[in-house]
């Protein structure tokens, strides 16, 4: 699958090698309908080697999620086979339902209508922290 055969979709271009498999689980790309290829370790002339991802359909996809996993990533968004918009990604300052708080005395794991809020706490380090109990989010 080439960016030329897709027609309606989005490419999740320059993510940072390795780091594909683990947006497309956190993206909830497993279980999509449509047609969704990840290349790994794609010749890259800027970053050397690079992880793309390829969505072939109208899929909702949360940036905050791709901003998370990693900032360095650009989004296209094509339509009728151009490419329509070209997308830079921010770390985001909050993430909501993307990631598990692990402390298991977290009021999240004891009251699981709760939303997973975890907040940015150092922007350098990309570190995140519970939003209840401030616990430190593993690492990407
Ligand atoms: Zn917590």
């Amino acid at each position: 699958m080439t960016v030329d055969s897709i027609q309606n979709g989005i490419v999740i271009d320059h993510i940072a090698p390795g780091a594909g498999m683990k947006l497309f689980r956190l993206l909830g790309l497993e279980g999509v309908e449509q047609s969704v290829a990840i290349m790994m370790n794609a010749s890259s002339g800027k970053l050397g080697r690079k992880d793309i991802i390829k969505i072939d359909g109208e899929v909702p996809i949360n940036f905050d999620v791709i901003g998370y996993v990693d900032p360095g990533a650009t989004v296209n968004v094509i339509r009728g086979g151009e490419l329509v918009e070209k997308k830079r990604i921010a770390l985001p300052k909050k993430l909501v339902n993307v990631i598990r708080c692990k402390n298991p005395r977290c009021i999240t794991t004891c009251e699981q209508e709760l939303a997973q809020v975890f907040e940015l706490t150092d922007a350098e380090s990309r570190e995140y922290r519970c939003a209840y109990c401030e616990t430190r989010a593993a690492g990407i």
